[in-house]
């Protein structure tokens, strides 16, 4: 099945139902919604050409035209490649490449063809397109049809490698993962209004479809990300507000909640996820807005659904064992398996921890044009997530450590390889190392050890500027230490667990070699 579907049919029962919102104010019903999706994808075939199974990326900002640009793709039977916005055109070029897009959206309006976008460059500015194909407009009356694994999103994570995945969700993964929602997160009401505080491209946007399905609101801040200030406004305004956010988005709302004297009026729930929530951080959430806060753990393998820790446990906080279980995320979602496996992929039993493996049908396709890491990835049938925890007799999933290398900063994921490849290029680094270090404000920051080629040939603006030009500035290090030389093994690999240590002397005063 289409999963545009759903809008096609929420537009012709509920034609009327507000649909789109920016802001506070109404921009479309779902009638509109539907109306507008069909008829630009008729000119999406029209102009450009585009024809079912072919990629079209999306560089821009959350605003309601994304989503409508997102259905109108689906409509066709074309695959989304939503791209962070808040990467740089280098790197989104980089993306619009591998997903071998034929057309690439961006700010504004402006759609560019893929000839615009070689390798690496960043002309995102110029030009416009492109092809022109006959269409027969009678056949977009309905969307096109598909089948469950047929791809609908290319998810693009960033890899250990330094190089980014295409992960490949189809509109059957696509389905179970919205159709759990209701059932192990949070029922769906149509009155809800789902609101769009971080980026569309990722988990937020994720959580469209159940709204579409349920004629739900769907509503993007003025300022087209986040401000608590301003959540708090459209919860009052329009009532039954939805979010998903990063534990560090919540801590924010807390702050700015306890500053304003504001208590959660207008929230229906806020979905944490995607990183590390510290037990502190929940008290005091959960002691600001009440029995308003869900949490999941998935990732883009397994799209927002692997576990999730319910709405009444959280509030509980007279549990005796609340501590435990409000550290852990909770317990698998409806359609999901969780195993626990040991070095050589053998199941353990529940205590002991290893690398947390899963299956189910929201579990990716595969990695777009990438089968070795598919094959190192899924393995007899099973999501390796390359998280390591424990499960516990009743189920409860607790995640202890990473055991790749990703550094969670202010909820986004920084890959230290890709660092470490900008900062060595640079002719006066000699060696680079970056790791992350904790962070009562971020989670985590980004810290570079950087080995000088010649003592005192650099500083820390003369890396910034230099890092600027090249990667998002959310991956930027936000602390520099230079030494003289790495700590290395036997056999040349650098201690990332010895780096971590002179973080802390670093932080005593100690000097570093
Ligand atoms: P991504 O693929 O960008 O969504 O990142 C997924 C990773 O974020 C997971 O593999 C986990 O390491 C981490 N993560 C996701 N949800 C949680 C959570 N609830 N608690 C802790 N870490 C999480």
């Amino acid at each position: 099945m289409n999963i545009a579907n759903w809008l096609n049919d929420a537009g012709r029962r509920w034609p009327e139902r507000p649909a789109l919102f920016e802001g506070q104010r109404q921009v479309a019903d779902y009638a509109t919604f539907a109306a507008h999706v069909r008829s630009r994808a008729a000119q999406l075939i029209g102009e450009h050409g585009i024809a079912p199974g072919d990629r079209v990326a999306l560089f821009m900002k959350n605003s309601c035209e994304y989503l409508e640009l997102l259905y109108c793709i689906w409509w066709i039977g074309a695959v989304a490649v939503p791209i962070n916005c808040k990467l740089h055109p280098v790197e989104a070029g980089w993306i619009a490449n591998d997903a071998q897009a034929r057309l690439i959206f961006t700010e504004g309006g402006k759609v560019f063809p893929p000839e615009m976008l070689p390798q690496g460059c960043c002309e995102l500015n110029e030009a416009d397109s492109v092809v022109c194909a006959s269409f027969d407009a009678t056949t977009l009356e309905d969307p096109c049809s598909r089948d469950a694994d047929d791809l609908a999103w290319l998810f693009y994570t960033s890899g250990t490698t330094g190089r980014s995945k295409g992960v490949m969700l189809s509109h059957g993964n696509l389905t179970a993962m919205s159709l759990c929602y209701p059932l192990d997160v949070d029922p769906v009401s149509p009155d809800d209004a789902v609101v769009y505080a971080a980026p569309m491209s990722h988990g937020a946007g994720l959580y469209n479809f159940i709204h579409v399905r349920c004629g739900a609101r769907h509503v993007v801040p003025e300022s087209r990300g986040f401000k608590a200030d301003e959540l708090f406004e459209l919860a009052s305004g329009l009532g039954d507000l939805m979010l998903f956010a990063a534990p560090t988005m919540v801590k924010r709302m807390v702050e700015q909640a306890r500053r304003q004297g504001y208590g959660g009026d207008g929230i229906k729930t806020i979905v944490y996820g995607g990183a590390p929530m510290y037990l502190k951080d929940l008290q005091e959430a959960v002691e600001t807005f009440g029995a308003r806060l869900v949490q999941i753990y998935g990732q883009g393998e397994s799209p927002m659904t692997i576990s999730a820790l319910s709405r009444e446990l959280i509030a509980d906080r007279n549990r005796p064992d609340w501590a435990s279980l409000a550290a852990s995320v909770g317990r698998a979602h409806s359609c999901m398996e969780i195993r626990i496996l040991d070095p050589e992929h053998r199941p353990l039993p529940p205590g002991q921890s290893g690398e947390i493996a899963v299956r189910g049908p929201t579990v990716m396709q595969g990695y777009w044009r990438n089968d070795a890491a598919t094959r190192q990835t899924l393995v007899d049938g099973w999501l390796l997530t390359g998280d390591i925890g424990f499960l516990d007799h009743a189920g409860y999933l607790t995640l202890t450590d990473r055991s790749k290398d990703v550094i969670i900063s202010g909820g986004c994921n920084v890959y230290p390889r890709e660092v470490e490849e900008v900062l060595s290029q640079h002719p006066e680094v000699f060696e680079v190392c970056v790791v992350g270090e904790p962070d009562v404000q971020w989670g985590e920051m980004v810290v570079a050890f950087v080995v000088p080629r010649t003592a005192g040939s650099l500083d820390e603006s003369l890396l910034n500027a230099w890092f600027v030009e090249r990667m998002a500035s959310f991956k930027k290090p936000k602390k520099y230490v230079f030494c003289t030389e790495l700590p290395k093994n036997s056999y040349g690999k650098i201690l990332k667990t010895e780096l971590r240590l002179w973080l802390k002397e670093v932080a005593n005063g100690t000097a570093v070699p």
